[in-house]
């Protein structure tokens, strides 16, 4: 398995810039300074707010170890994960900030992790519904998410930590 180690520049939803070979493992570690903080710190995983698309309620599961699969988990991180994705689509759906999640892992990415994409009503009106839209959602985000936009994401994960 070849590891891509080339650095990636990308601002954050706050813009501040970062530079790492690996961003999983840079968040990992607790290296990457996170928009909102860090929901829940667990053995395996980390629960952030995704750090690049401005989306209330978007979370990201990813593992402390530079893996790429569900394969490669431990039982006890493959537990961690299964409470995480519930206790987060629950508080979501409590506090109102999503009626409705998709999950994604792509084994692809080198390093693993799990979007947990927080569903909002503009996304069906002008985007559709289904995986395919995501991309699609996540980039209108990025360009069009105004300062209201991006307190709403940061409320919303302060919202969810204490719910978590
Ligand atoms: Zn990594």
């Amino acid at each position: 398995m070849a590891k891509d180690t080339a650095a990636r520049t990308f601002k954050d939803i706050l813009g501040k810039e970062h530079c790492y070979s690996c961003l999983g493992c840079a968040i990992g570690s607790g290296e990457m300074e996170l928009p909102g903080g860090v929901i829940y710190d667990g053995e395996g995983i980390i629960l952030a707010a995704d750090p690049e698309i401005p989306i209330p309620g978007f979370l990201v599961i990813t593992s402390k170890r530079h893996i790429q699969s569900f394969s490669e988990l431990t039982a006890e991180e493959i537990t961690e994960v299964g409470t995480t994705i519930a206790r987060a689509e629950k508080a979501l759906k409590e506090l109102g900030i999503a009626k409705e999640i998709t999950l994604v892992q792509e084994e692809r990415s080198k390093h693993f992790h799990i979007w947990i994409f927080a569903h909002h009503e503009w996304m069906k009106e002008k985007f559709g519904t289904g995986i395919s839209y995501l991309r699609d959602i996540s980039a209108y985000a990025r360009q069009n998410a105004s300062e209201k936009d991006i307190e709403a994401v940061l409320d919303a994960v302060q919202k969810i930590k204490v719910n978590f």
